[in-house]
């Protein structure tokens, strides 16, 4: 995977003065006056610079909700020329794109269950060629980064540059208080492969409920993402979609003046020179860690001789969970997070018997 994207700054599509991009709006538009009154105190609070609304609803079960299509078009014509803002919309087909862009929709977005389709993205691809416009794209259902990045290639590929990741949380079948578990990861990771492509948070869909809305939008700003998506309705407990999760705009107002908005760097001197001294000091201790990994594998790799060369099982069940005991005990001590301690030492046990299986299947040196 060569991993570079020609993507546009965000500023060079819509304007946010340097503050993270704000895009609210209901999960769907229900009728006119709800999607206009929802968009008109929304644009009141000074602080959205662009409104959503799902015209086109992927639903799980048939017979339930499916947006209200195409009829909804003239009322985002009526919200815009009353508010100013763009709106965004979702696409899943060809003719969601020619409609939305005959309306002048301004934004796109390809939603979670589009994403996991590479037929369908490519299908919605080949029907941007030649056109203009910001696309956004949520992460897909299924923690699956290289479908994620797929879907970039592909719509980078009809000539996009406008783009934007939304990252929506995942549908792992753990279990979770959340809809969708964010697993951050897989965004810091996207960041990691594509610095210059914005990440939107959308806590609204990772939460699925009001109450973890305010953590999560938090938690986006502190891992320096570019903006949110949150929906928000007027009357949000009587919204035909998603109605656990959305906010009235006057509460979404509220959150945001509580948002603690980070930025990548700071100006001060003294912050700077504290920094600059503690990541010394990081950068000599992970040099100790990753010399330490390398001094126990050597440690393993003669313990793997020994062992070949009595014809003992590599794997020793007590003393693997003597290891994992003794030092989850001792890391509880330091005040270290006892899951961390067993995750890393799962990491090193399966590499300690990847190395002693390359040993105990060389020959011995006689
Ligand atoms: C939505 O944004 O309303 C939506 C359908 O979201 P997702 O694609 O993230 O499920
Ligand atoms: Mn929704």
């Amino acid at each position: 995977m060569k991993p570079d994207l020609a993507v546009a700054p965000l500023n060079s599509w819509i304007q946010t003065n340097g503050k993270p991009l704000i895009i609210a709006g209901p999960c769907s538009a229900e009728t006119e006056e709800q999607l206009c009154e929802t968009a008109r105190q929304l644009a009141a609070l000074g602080s959205v610079h662009a409104i959503r609304a799902g015209i086109w609803k992927p639903r799980t079960r048939p017979g339930s909700f499916e947006g209200m299509g195409e009829a909804a078009l003239p009322w985002i014509q009526r919200a815009k020329a009353e508010t100013g803002l763009p709106f965004a919309v979702e696409v899943a087909t060809p003719q969601h794109i020619e409609l939305a862009l005959k309306y002048g929709v301004d934004i796109l977005w390809v939603g979670a269950r589009t994403t996991v389709n590479p037929f369908n993205v490519q299908e919605i691809a080949d029907a941007l060629k030649g056109v203009d416009v910001p696309v956004l794209i949520k992460n897909p259902v299924n923690p699956d980064l290289a479908l994620w990045v797929g879907a970039f290639e592909r719509i980078a590929g009809a000539g996009i540059t406008k783009l934007g990741a939304i990252h929506r949380g995942f549908s792992t079948g753990e279990a979770s208080k959340y809809r969708n578990i964010p697993m951050w990861q897989m965004a810091i990771e996207l960041r990691t492969m594509f610095p210059q492509l914005p990440i939107i948070g959308d806590p609204s869909h990772m939460a699925g409920k009001r109450a973890y809305l305010n953590e999560l939008a938090q938690m986006a700003m502190d891992l320096n993402y570019d903006g949110l998506i949150v929906e928000s309705h007027i009357d949000p407990d009587k919204a035909w979609s998603d109605a656990a999760q959305q906010l009235t705009p006057a509460a979404f107002g509220e959150m945001l003046d509580h948002l603690q908005i980070r930025q990548l760097e700071s100006p001060d001197r003294e912050f700077q020179g504290a920094m600059e001294q503690i990541r010394v000091k990081i950068d000599s201790v992970d040099r100790q860690l990753v010399e330490m990994l390398a001094a126990r594998m050597s440690l393993v790799e003669k313990m793997a001789e020994y062992k070949r060369d009595n014809n003992v099982s590599m794997f020793q069940p007590d003393r693997w969970k003597e290891i994992l005991e003794t030092r989850k005990q001792l890391g509880l001590k330091l005040n270290l997070y006892p899951e961390l301690v067993e995750e890393i030492y799962k990491i090193i046990h399966m590499e300690s018997i990847r190395k002693q299986t390359e040993v105990m299947n060389s020959a011995p040196v006689v």
